[in-house]
Protein backbone atom coordinates (compact mmCIF):
# COMPACT_ATOMS: atom_id res chain seq x y z
CA UNK A 1 0.00 0.00 0.00
CA UNK A 2 2.35 2.32 1.00
CA UNK A 3 4.65 1.72 -2.13
CA UNK A 4 1.94 2.09 -4.34
CA UNK A 5 1.40 5.57 -2.68
CA UNK A 6 5.07 6.60 -2.85
CA UNK A 7 4.92 5.47 -6.80
CA UNK A 8 1.69 7.84 -7.15
CA UNK A 9 3.57 10.84 -5.28
CA UNK A 10 6.45 9.97 -7.97
CA UNK A 11 4.30 10.14 -10.71
CA UNK A 12 3.19 13.42 -9.60
CA UNK A 13 6.36 14.40 -8.26
CA UNK A 14 8.96 13.33 -10.07
CA UNK A 15 12.05 12.63 -7.91
CA UNK A 16 14.99 16.25 -8.60
CA UNK A 17 18.12 16.72 -7.82
CA UNK A 18 17.99 18.56 -3.79
CA UNK A 19 21.37 21.10 -5.38
CA UNK A 20 19.66 21.98 -9.30
CA UNK A 21 16.32 21.07 -9.91
CA UNK A 22 17.39 18.19 -12.48
CA UNK A 23 15.39 15.29 -12.48
CA UNK A 24 16.94 11.88 -11.05
CA UNK A 25 16.61 8.50 -11.10
CA UNK A 26 16.20 7.90 -7.26
CA UNK A 27 14.49 9.86 -5.04
CA UNK A 28 16.00 12.06 -2.67
CA UNK A 29 19.10 12.62 -3.91
CA UNK A 30 21.96 14.54 -5.72
CA UNK A 31 22.63 14.27 -9.41
CA UNK A 32 26.32 13.17 -10.19
CA UNK A 33 27.33 16.52 -10.87
CA UNK A 34 25.94 17.80 -7.86
CA UNK A 35 27.26 15.15 -5.89
CA UNK A 36 30.62 15.46 -7.12
CA UNK A 37 30.42 19.31 -6.25
CA UNK A 38 29.25 18.25 -2.54
CA UNK A 39 32.37 17.54 0.17
CA UNK A 40 31.63 14.51 1.79
CA UNK A 41 33.39 14.32 4.94
CA UNK A 42 35.40 10.85 4.99
CA UNK A 43 39.22 9.18 5.34
CA UNK A 44 41.12 10.46 8.81
CA UNK A 45 39.18 13.09 10.88
CA UNK A 46 39.31 14.60 14.25
CA UNK A 47 37.68 12.72 16.60
CA UNK A 48 36.36 15.39 18.43
CA UNK A 49 34.72 17.81 15.78
CA UNK A 50 35.39 15.69 12.61
CA UNK A 51 37.26 18.12 10.47
CA UNK A 52 39.32 15.94 8.32
CA UNK A 53 42.99 15.65 9.04
CA UNK A 54 45.93 14.33 6.54
CA UNK A 55 47.25 11.17 7.33
CA UNK A 56 46.14 7.29 7.98
CA UNK A 57 44.20 5.86 11.24
CA UNK A 58 46.40 4.08 13.60
CA UNK A 59 44.33 3.28 16.52
CA UNK A 60 44.98 6.16 18.35
CA UNK A 61 42.58 9.50 19.37
CA UNK A 62 43.26 11.95 16.93
CA UNK A 63 42.55 15.60 17.30
CA UNK A 64 42.99 18.86 15.16
CA UNK A 65 44.90 21.61 16.48
CA UNK A 66 42.24 23.42 17.27
CA UNK A 67 40.18 21.08 19.66
CA UNK A 68 43.70 20.04 21.45
CA UNK A 69 44.17 23.70 21.98
CA UNK A 70 40.14 24.27 23.43
CA UNK A 71 38.49 20.84 24.05
CA UNK A 72 35.07 20.60 23.85
CA UNK A 73 32.98 19.02 26.39
CA UNK A 74 31.53 15.94 24.45
CA UNK A 75 33.60 12.95 23.77
CA UNK A 76 33.08 12.32 19.91
CA UNK A 77 32.26 14.54 16.84
CA UNK A 78 31.49 13.89 13.83
CA UNK A 79 30.03 15.77 10.65
CA UNK A 80 29.07 14.66 6.97
CA UNK A 81 29.77 17.59 4.98
CA UNK A 82 32.38 20.64 4.70
CA UNK A 83 30.26 23.34 5.25
CA UNK A 84 31.36 24.69 1.22
CA UNK A 85 30.13 25.30 -2.23
CA UNK A 86 27.11 22.97 -3.09
CA UNK A 87 27.01 21.30 0.63
CA UNK A 88 27.27 25.17 2.38
CA UNK A 89 23.47 25.94 -0.43
CA UNK A 90 22.09 23.04 0.63
CA UNK A 91 22.69 23.46 4.46
CA UNK A 92 21.88 27.17 4.32
CA UNK A 93 18.14 26.12 1.76
CA UNK A 94 17.64 23.51 4.96
CA UNK A 95 17.89 26.24 7.48
CA UNK A 96 16.47 29.37 5.45
CA UNK A 97 15.17 28.41 1.97
CA UNK A 98 12.08 26.69 3.23
CA UNK A 99 13.49 23.21 1.74
CA UNK A 100 12.15 20.77 4.54
CA UNK A 101 12.96 17.80 2.31
CA UNK A 102 16.56 18.27 2.43
CA UNK A 103 16.33 16.35 6.04
CA UNK A 104 15.53 13.32 4.45
CA UNK A 105 18.97 12.44 2.43
CA UNK A 106 20.77 14.47 4.98
CA UNK A 107 19.88 11.80 7.55
CA UNK A 108 21.31 9.20 5.60
CA UNK A 109 24.12 11.07 4.94
CA UNK A 110 24.30 11.77 9.05
CA UNK A 111 23.89 8.03 9.49
CA UNK A 112 26.82 7.03 7.67
CA UNK A 113 28.98 10.28 9.49
CA UNK A 114 28.16 8.88 12.53
CA UNK A 115 28.52 4.82 12.41
CA UNK A 116 31.85 5.02 14.15
CA UNK A 117 30.78 7.27 17.34
CA UNK A 118 27.54 5.28 17.43
CA UNK A 119 27.22 2.86 21.03
CA UNK A 120 23.99 1.14 22.02
CA UNK A 121 21.40 2.88 24.03
CA UNK A 122 21.96 6.24 22.26
CA UNK A 123 19.64 8.74 22.42
CA UNK A 124 19.41 11.49 19.54
CA UNK A 125 18.47 15.38 20.81
CA UNK A 126 18.57 18.11 18.06
CA UNK A 127 20.43 21.64 19.49
CA UNK A 128 16.94 23.64 19.95
CA UNK A 129 15.49 26.45 18.32
CA UNK A 130 14.03 29.69 20.17
CA UNK A 131 9.73 29.67 19.39
CA UNK A 132 10.35 33.16 18.27
CA UNK A 133 12.45 31.25 15.40
CA UNK A 134 10.59 28.53 15.25
CA UNK A 135 7.12 30.76 14.17
CA UNK A 136 9.19 32.45 11.35
CA UNK A 137 10.90 28.81 10.22
CA UNK A 138 8.05 27.01 11.00
CA UNK A 139 10.85 24.23 11.76
CA UNK A 140 13.33 23.15 13.55
CA UNK A 141 15.90 22.17 10.99
CA UNK A 142 18.00 20.17 13.85
CA UNK A 143 14.75 18.24 14.82
CA UNK A 144 14.35 17.35 11.37
CA UNK A 145 17.75 16.00 10.80
CA UNK A 146 17.75 14.64 14.06
CA UNK A 147 13.88 12.48 13.39
CA UNK A 148 15.61 11.63 10.13
CA UNK A 149 18.25 10.32 11.49
CA UNK A 150 17.00 8.53 14.11
CA UNK A 151 14.65 7.00 11.48
CA UNK A 152 17.57 5.69 9.41
CA UNK A 153 18.91 4.13 12.14
CA UNK A 154 16.05 2.86 13.89
CA UNK A 155 17.07 4.37 17.22
CA UNK A 156 15.28 6.71 19.97
CA UNK A 157 14.46 10.34 19.46
CA UNK A 158 13.37 13.08 21.93
CA UNK A 159 12.97 16.36 19.65
CA UNK A 160 12.12 18.24 22.97
CA UNK A 161 14.46 17.39 25.66
CA UNK A 162 15.94 20.93 25.28
CA UNK A 163 14.18 24.36 25.45
CA UNK A 164 16.10 27.82 24.03
CA UNK A 165 14.69 29.86 26.83
CA UNK A 166 16.31 33.12 25.42
CA UNK A 167 16.39 34.77 22.14
CA UNK A 168 19.85 34.85 21.31
CA UNK A 169 21.24 36.72 18.34
CA UNK A 170 22.62 35.78 15.74
CA UNK A 171 25.94 33.69 16.57
CA UNK A 172 27.05 34.79 13.19
CA UNK A 173 30.38 36.79 12.86
CA UNK A 174 30.68 36.35 16.58
CA UNK A 175 34.22 35.48 17.80
CA UNK A 176 34.21 32.13 19.79
CA UNK A 177 34.08 33.95 23.03
CA UNK A 178 30.96 36.35 22.30
CA UNK A 179 29.37 33.35 21.14
CA UNK A 180 30.28 31.14 24.80
CA UNK A 181 29.17 34.48 26.12
CA UNK A 182 25.32 34.73 24.39
CA UNK A 183 24.71 31.28 25.28
CA UNK A 184 25.63 31.31 28.85
CA UNK A 185 21.93 29.77 29.93
CA UNK A 186 20.36 30.22 27.12
CA UNK A 187 19.94 26.25 26.86
CA UNK A 188 17.65 24.46 29.50
CA UNK A 189 16.59 20.71 30.21
CA UNK A 190 12.66 19.84 29.24
CA UNK A 191 11.32 20.34 32.58
CA UNK A 192 8.77 17.39 31.97
CA UNK A 193 11.84 15.71 30.23
CA UNK A 194 14.28 15.60 33.34
CA UNK A 195 14.85 11.34 33.50
CA UNK A 196 15.20 10.77 30.28
CA UNK A 197 18.98 11.45 29.60
CA UNK A 198 19.89 9.46 33.12
CA UNK A 199 22.57 7.19 32.31
CA UNK A 200 22.13 7.69 28.81
CA UNK A 201 24.45 8.26 25.67
CA UNK A 202 23.54 11.34 23.83
CA UNK A 203 24.00 12.16 20.48
CA UNK A 204 23.37 16.00 19.98
CA UNK A 205 22.35 17.26 16.44
CA UNK A 206 22.89 20.63 14.82
CA UNK A 207 23.09 21.83 11.14
CA UNK A 208 26.31 23.04 11.02
CA UNK A 209 29.38 23.07 13.39
CA UNK A 210 31.24 26.44 13.30
CA UNK A 211 33.08 26.98 16.99
CA UNK A 212 31.15 24.69 18.91
CA UNK A 213 29.63 27.42 21.10
CA UNK A 214 25.85 26.08 20.75
CA UNK A 215 26.91 22.41 21.04
CA UNK A 216 28.61 23.15 24.00
CA UNK A 217 26.04 24.36 26.19
CA UNK A 218 23.54 21.92 24.83
CA UNK A 219 26.36 19.55 26.03
CA UNK A 220 26.53 20.58 29.62
CA UNK A 221 22.50 20.93 30.16
CA UNK A 222 22.49 17.13 28.84
CA UNK A 223 25.34 16.16 31.35
CA UNK A 224 23.97 18.07 34.20
CA UNK A 225 20.84 15.81 33.74
CA UNK A 226 22.46 13.00 34.26
CA UNK A 227 23.73 11.93 30.61
CA UNK A 228 26.79 9.76 30.97
CA UNK A 229 28.05 10.52 27.68
CA UNK A 230 27.62 13.30 24.82
CA UNK A 231 28.91 13.03 21.05
CA UNK A 232 27.92 15.39 18.55
CA UNK A 233 26.93 14.89 14.66
CA UNK A 234 26.57 17.89 12.53
CA UNK A 235 25.60 18.06 8.73
CA UNK A 236 28.25 20.67 8.01
CA UNK A 237 31.34 21.51 9.83
CA UNK A 238 33.12 24.33 9.22
CA UNK A 239 36.63 24.98 8.35
CA UNK A 240 38.20 26.54 11.03
CA UNK A 241 41.61 27.80 9.43
CA UNK A 242 39.33 29.19 6.08
ZN1 LIG B 1 22.00 18.47 -9.38
ZN1 LIG C 1 38.82 19.08 15.95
Amino acid sequence: MLARIQTAVSLLYPPRCLGCGYMVESDFGLCGPCWRETSFIGGTVCESCGTPLPGAVDGHRIECDDCMAHPHPWSHGRAALMYEGRARQLVLALKHGDRPEIARPAGRWLAHAARTILVPDTIVVPVPLHWSRFLKRRYNQSALLAQSLAQELGIEVCPDQLLRRKRTATLEGKTAEQRFITLKDAIQLNPNRMERLQGRTVLLIDDVMTTGATLSACSVACQASGAKDVRVLTLARVAMDA
